[in-house]
């Protein structure tokens, strides 16, 4: 086993990573921005030190900065976490040019599914169904509209580099195609540095649908079942859950098969995860995710299996200490993203202090999160405040938990989409599990529910201040 790692993230998942090396008793480090200096991550960790910088996703992304601190601490491995470096083919380069081992995946793989074009054609001749569309970038205007009137509108342009819910754009109608397409191009370029596009069916009111990996070194890769994460703004996820209400037991078996002979097409290692677009029975490879996910906790607590344990033993060397066999899936978990947000104003960002907080507890409860009392929510970062998960023996519990779990979060300062997420949880339509990508805009009346919560809230919050000073 390693003796020490690195961590090359912030915020709750550096935390996360923190935890999994403390019960392992292998020594964490910890690196910081100059504004994170006090944040819980560096007070957390058994050792932190400082990248020096102040343009806040750029210190974290500076890879000779990480790789030289690394060497020079003495650490064996670095756990890149989610976003910044961690799926950045050069970054795993220089890690395995350095002779320390990167907790992932090989910079090969990283590169070859980093690329949506790559993935899908990879995807398509191992025989895994891929969302109908091409199979090349296209540059050429008239070429691409061509392209789009075979594939049928609505259709949608994606950047082949794209990630978090950035440069994608639907197109409803022939006449919208040039200007979006322009649009497309010139933003892939401008945010991913790659202004290559590619084109796929838009298709109707899906459901997202995802399987969790783990592979190891020697061979063996299972899959820890399917997360539902439809419901989204922006293309973002703010709530997943456990299983899937859309999948019969037969769709889950093949639907896993077929996840696990995409892990083997690429000879993966690691935990990955596959993403498909599911629709009336019909399921589409979408992309392939090759590190630790945000919502990965709705797995860990369904089959108390320790995702980010397995990982740092997976990339020391061990084999898996389970078949598909022995995982075991036990009841429901609902993840809920507590976000700064304003959700009565298109949930834009409110980056504000937290002024005052207590966070919920109690049976079948968990809490992933980096925040603290006087935290302030930062502008440059995502607003996740944290991850708010419950389980239950069956969904109908899981949702009662998650309820009264929301009830009880207290968060004042900062807006935040609590209320609407109470909206969410008191609904019949998602109590019957009626979701799909087009939820939130499909029901607009949560607002309104959302609007009620807000009221309430308001008196829990003023009563919550007087105690807090009091004390
Ligand atoms: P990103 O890598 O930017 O997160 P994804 O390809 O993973 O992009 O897609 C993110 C979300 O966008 C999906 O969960 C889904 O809601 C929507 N989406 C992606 N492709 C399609 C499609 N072909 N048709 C309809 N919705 C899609």
């Amino acid at each position: 086993m390693f003796k020490k790692v690195l961590i090359a993230n912030r915020g709750e998942i550096a935390i996360r990573i923190i935890r999994a090396l403390r019960e392992m008793e292998v020594t964490s480090v910890a690196v910081y921005s100059d504004s994170d200096k006090e944040s819980l991550h560096v007070l957390y960790a058994d050792l932190a030190y400082p990248l020096f910088g102040d343009r806040e996703i750029e210190t974290y992304m500076d890879i000779e900065k990480i790789i030289k601190l690394a060497k020079n601490v003495g650490a064996d491995a670095i756990h890149p976490g989610y976003g910044f470096l961690s799926e950045k083919e050069e970054f795993a380069k220089a890690c395995e040019e350095a002779g320390i081992v990167f907790i992932g995946p090989s910079s090969k793989v990283i590169g070859l599914m980093g690329n949506k074009i790559a993935a899908r054609k990879l995807m398509i001749a191992s025989g895994v169904p891929v969302v109908p569309g091409m199979e090349e970038a296209v540059s050429d205007p008239e070429k691409a509209q061509k392209i789009a009137g075979t594939i049928g509108y609505p259709v949608l342009i994606k950047a082949a580099a794209g990630g978090g819910g950035v440069g994608m754009r639907a197109v409803q109608k022939e006449e919208d195609f040039p200007v979006m397409l322009e649009r497309a191009q010139q933003q892939a370029g401008s945010v991913f540095g790659d202004a290559s596009v590619f084109i796929e069916k838009y298709m109707d009111s899906p459901r997202h649908i995802e399987f969790q990996l783990l592979a190891d070194n020697h061979g063996n890769i299972v899959h820890l079942g399917e997360r539902e994460c439809s419901i989204q703004r922006r293309y973002q996820k703010i709530i997943e859950e456990s299983p899937s209400t859309a999948l019969t037991p037969e769709t889950r078996q093949k639907m896993g098969e077929v996840a696990v002979a995409a892990g083997r097409a690429v000879n993966y290692q690691g935990a990955g995860t596959i993403e498909f677009i599911y629709s009336n029975g019909d399921f589409y490879f979408l992309e392939m995710n090759t590190r630790i996910q945000v919502e990965h906790p709705v797995t860990e607590m369904l089959t108390g299996v320790d995702l980010v344990k397995s990982q740092i033993k997976i990339a020391a060397g061990h084999p898996l200490p389970f078949g598909q066999e022995d995982i075991r899936f036990n009841g429901h978990t609902i993840e809920c993203r507590i976000c700064a947000e304003d959700p009565l104003n298109g949930f834009s960002p409110s980056p504000h202090r937290i002024k005052g907080y207590r966070s919920p507890g109690g049976f079948g409860i968990r809490i992933d999160s980096g925040v603290h009392l006087n935290y302030e929510i930062p502008t440059h970062y995502d607003s996740m405040i944290s991850k708010l998960l419950a389980w239950g023996n069956d969904r109908d519990e899981a949702i009662a938990r998650m309820r009264r779990a929301l009830r009880e979060y207290i968060i004042i300062g900062p807006k935040t989409n609590i209320p609407y997420l109470r909206a969410v949880m008191d609904s019949a339509v998602f109590k019957r599990g009626q979701i799909n990508t087009k939820f939130i805009e499909d029901h607009p009346h949560l607002f309104e529910d959302a609007k009620i919560f807000v009221a309430k809230d308001e008196a829990i919050h003023k009563k919550l201040a007087s105690l807090l000073k009091a004390h």
